[in-house]
């Protein structure tokens, strides 16, 4: 076929020739072609079936109908390139012949160009515009995969010039770790090799391994960039670095954690990404529900008082608390934080980063409350004097937000008076606490139905054979299941009650009994239940964070 006119020209004689049009179709087709430009393999395909239209361009394009179940789409990088060049799918291959499939017209010109690239005798496959459309689609979705969650291989690297090895393939792993939203990249040599890992919505993936060859380019990048000693191999280093990444067609600095610890086989490397601060975050994206955003946003807006945020380490602790800044952080108010590192930067905030090891929290709080503060966050509550001092500091007109190492809100209450806190001063100054953990978000393009069998139905006291979904996996969630990750809480509002409770040291079950009962209170597996019950996590995820 030489053209698009031949094509057209050729498709509607056939149609009449075969009874499929008649003629006065024939002429609103026509009209449609002169008038609107629509082509006519579009108007056509409204006006007939499509198996009939399918076995006009069978004829016309010298071709064969496949149906979708037949279809067999090669996942080779020719595949990727005949798309992106030609927009058509390439099919099963043999020594000499190459089929391929598609419903629009390919002309003479390219098919013989195509011959002659990959050397052999083209087979043209017709299928429906919807197979086409859905089996180009995954096409799409791999190369962008392909494009993006590549990192160097081994070969890859061996053609650089070994001056550039160091420079390419740490740069290339900074700016993968922010293209991916990846939290931490693990550098970790293994016994004659080493391997790259990324973080991704928690949970870590590998993106290669390599010949431990490789391996003194990549950490001596790094030390060196870190500004760490990168003679010392034997003790663990600490250190960050500023690394320019391209954010489309701008250059951000994203700031990078970096720890070295000797092992076995030599240095482990984990670089953690930390926000550069421009990034906000806003209440609003966590994912609270309406209820307990709501009681949520009264309890840090009051004047004086403590509310901390519970959860074990990557439950996203600080940034339900950086949120909670952002909202209140206005000009007439004085806000502090300290914070062992520094982990996001917000503007009009006074933030002070302690190595905790070296000075303490309460040391560092006791300085600040010189300083006329009206709201103090402080990085996490581990010992009696840091708990005594935020306590005393809420009760003399200031609010504090703060984080502790406890599963649930009741038990933080308790947990305070364990470290030695008297009940009276818990009971008096803790407005609120936030308990809360991450749950991973279900990939839409591949959940699959679920459907809870007797004894899984029974630990989440649900009735037998309730539907939900599964993860499975797919090329757009990387095999994972997986996209994205949702803050799952339980809000303790500390009323008159509570606090009478917690001043006679009442346990913590007795308290969540009360506050369950009679205020209503979501426990962090209930609210796990209802993202689960609204399709958005799997049954596996919901007992993963129940077991934290
Ligand atoms: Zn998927």
């Amino acid at each position: 076929m030489k053209n698009l006119k031949y094509f057209e020209d050729a498709l509607l004689k056939l149609a009449i020739d075969k009874g499929v049009i008649d003629k006065s179709q024939r002429t609103s087709l026509l009209k449609e072609r002169v008038i609107k430009k629509t082509p006519l393999l579009e108007s056509i395909s409204r006006e007939v079936e499509c198996e009939a239209l399918l076995s006009l361009l069978a004829d016309i394009y010298d071709a064969t109908v496949v149906l979708e179940d037949e279809v067999k789409v090669n996942e080779s990088p020719d595949a990727d390139k005949l798309f992106e060049k030609f927009g058509i799918v390439l099919g099963d291959v043999t020594s000499n012949k190459a089929d391929v499939y598609l419903f629009e017209p390919i002309f003479d010109v390219e098919i013989s160009k195509i011959e002659s690239m990959i050397n052999k005798k083209l087979r043209l496959l017709v299928v429906s515009k919807d197979v086409f459309e859905n089996i180009s689609q995954d096409l799409k979705n791999e190369i962008e995969h392909k494009k993006h969650h590549t990192i160097s291989t081994n070969e890859q690297l061996k053609a650089l010039k070994e001056d550039d090895v160091a420079i390419f393939f740490a740069d290339e792993l900074l700016q993968k770790c922010f293209d991916m939203k990846a939290s931490d990249i693990h550098i970790e040599p293994l016994k004659d090799s080493f391997r790259v890992r990324m973080r991704l919505n928690g949970m870590l993936e590998e993106f290669g391994k390599y010949d431990e060859f490789f391996y003194p380019f990549l950490s001596s990048r790094v030390k060196l960039l870190a500004n760490l000693d990168i003679a010392e191999r034997r003790q663990t280093q600490d250190g960050a670095l500023l690394f320019k990444v391209k954010n489309k067609d701008f250059f951000v600095d994203i700031p990078f954690r970096v720890s070295v610890m000797p092992t076995i086989y030599g240095e482990k490397i984990v670089l953690r990404r930390l926000s550069s601060g421009d990034e906000m975050i806003y209440l609003s994206e966590l994912g609270m529900e309406e209820d307990i955003l709501d009681k949520w946003k009264k309890a840090i807006k009051r004047p004086h008082g403590i509310i901390l945020v519970s959860g074990p380490t990557g439950s996203g602790k600080s940034t339900t608390l950086f949120a909670a800044i952002n909202e209140i952080n206005k000009t007439n108010i004085n806000i502090t934080t300290v914070e062992d590192p520094v982990e996001f930067k917000i503007p009009g905030v006074n933030q002070l980063q302690i190595d905790s090891h070296k000075i303490s929290f309460s040391h560092a709080l006791r300085s600040i409350l010189r300083q006329d503060p009206d709201v103090i966050m402080l990085g996490e509550i581990r010992d009696k004097e840091t708990a005594e001092t935020a306590l005393r500091a809420s009760l003399t007109g200031h609010m504090v937000f703060s984080t502790i190492h406890t599963n649930d809100a009741p038990s933080s209450a308790t947990r305070l008076i364990d470290m030695g806190i008297e009940p009276f001063l818990v009971a008096s100054s803790v407005v609120g606490i936030l308990a809360q953990r991450l749950i991973r978000v279900l990939c839409s393009a591949c959940k699959t139905e679920h459907v809870l069998s007797k004894s899984e139905s029974e630990i989440l006291y649900l009735e037998e054979n309730t539907k939900v979904y599964k993860a499975k996996g797919c090329r757009k969630c990387n095999g994972s299941g997986y996209v994205s990750r949702m803050g799952v809480y339980e809000f303790l509002v500390v009323d008159d009650v509570i606090s009478q409770m917690i001043n006679h040291n009442k346990g913590d079950v007795d308290i969540k009994e009360y506050a369950i009962n009679e205020c209503g209170m979501k426990t962090i597996l209930q609210s796990a239940k209802e993202i689960l019950l609204a399709h958005k996590t799997s049954y596996d995820e919901v007992m993963r964070i129940a077991a934290e």
